[in-house]
């Protein structure tokens, strides 16, 4: 699969949703409540929906009451990128996939433990494979 820079927006375009577009290429955030997988318990793996990187395992995932869905750690580090972000006037750290470059959502470290981190994450950038 591209790297992100290997793929024309308007080709990012084609190869997504409206909704997944927003996210992943845009940054957008999904209302919560309302994307895919906030509240699936299903097992398996959540993958990239801009390349199909597996990004987190089921297993982590856990109901952190947001309406996004959430994951104690990723499938593994290099597979996220973590990039600061001041926007919106907040100092949050951004979750990027480390194989295309789409924006993912955001880490924060309330989460619950083995890692204390919470991975909040839209639905919409992700794909269920389950097992
Ligand atoms: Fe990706």
């Amino acid at each position: 699969m591209s790297k992100d820079t290997e793929l024309t927006d308007e080709q990012w375009r084609e190869r997504l949703s409206p909704e997944q577009y927003e996210i992943l290429r845009k940054a957008g955030t999904e209302a919560p409540f309302t994307g895919p997988y906030w509240d699936a318990k299903e097992d398996g793996v959540y993958r990239c929906a801009g390349c199909g990187e597996e990004l987190f395992d089921a297993g982590t995932k856990f109901d952190s009451g947001t309406g996004w869905p959430s994951f104690w750690e990723p499938a593994s580090d290099d597979r996220v990128e973590l990039r600061s972000d001041n926007s919106m006037f907040m100092k949050r750290t951004e979750v990027v996939c480390a194989k295309c470059g789409g924006h993912l959502g955001h880490v924060f470290d309330d989460g619950p433990q083995p890692t204390g981190q919470r991975f909040c994450i839209n639905g919409g950038a992700l794909e269920l494979e389950e097992k």
